[in-house]
């Protein structure tokens, strides 16, 4: 199945009519059972490898529980939260030498939360668009530290609207490194080899 674009819904077409198909929003759900793509896992949540990976690490930390989205979590799973994001950072030590950050999405595609662990490489095949990189690279991307201030102080995750979501994503391109601003995609992925050690 083709892969969603970061606030944006694909064109109906006649696979997503029909009904014996899942729904292709609920995919992590999915996802989350297939050992090909599972990383680690216990009895609150599930780390995969990301299956369009904008990285050459990508992985999603999601909680066993059902949680929709960033809008329906209370107070009380801060602590959730926290643990998600203890978590990734747990495996992160096994990869030393990266650099990773950790977030979530302020407009996401996908159903059931989501913590994204990223490296900082952006060297993937699959990371192609403007919005796929502003989705990584502006405020779009809300640190998971800020997503659990906001949520203990004021009970709730404050994002944003979509049509603030969409000037993000839409953005001129900028180097997360420097001050370059590329011309298109294939210039800013010509331009951050320059950034990572191979
Ligand atoms: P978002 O909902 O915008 O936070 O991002 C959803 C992420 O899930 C993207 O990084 C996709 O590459 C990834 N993704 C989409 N479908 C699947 C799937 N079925 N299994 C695992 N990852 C997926
Ligand atoms: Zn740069």
């Amino acid at each position: 199945m083709a892969e969603a674009t970061p606030g944006k819904r694909p064109a109906p077409d006649s696979s997503t009519l029909q009904p014996t198909k899942t729904h292709w929003s609920r995919g992590l759900l999915a996802s989350m059972n297939d050992p090909n793509l599972i990383v680690k896992s216990d009895d609150r949540v599930v780390i995969i490898k990301d299956k369009y990976p904008k990285a050459r690490y990508h992985f999603l930390v999601i909680p066993r529980i059902n949680i929709p989205n960033l809008k329906s979590l209370k107070r009380e799973q801060s602590e959730l939260l926290r643990y998600m994001e203890d978590q990734s950072r747990l495996l992160a030590t096994k990869y030393p030498q990266i650099e990773f950050r950790y977030g979530y999405h302020a407009i996401p595609s996908m159903s059931q939360l989501h913590l994204h662990m990223i490296s900082q490489d952006f060297d993937s095949p699959c990371l192609k668009t403007k919005r796929h990189w502003n989705s990584f690279n502006t405020r779009y991307f809300l640190d998971s530290a800020d997503v659990i201030r906001c949520l203990e102080e004021r009970g709730m995750v404050v994002t944003m609207t979509p049509v603030a979501g969409e000037k993000l994503l839409d953005q001129p391109l900028k180097c997360h490194k420097c001050i370059y601003s590329p011309q298109n995609m294939p210039k800013l992925k010509q331009h951050l080899s320059k950034h990572t050690n191979n």
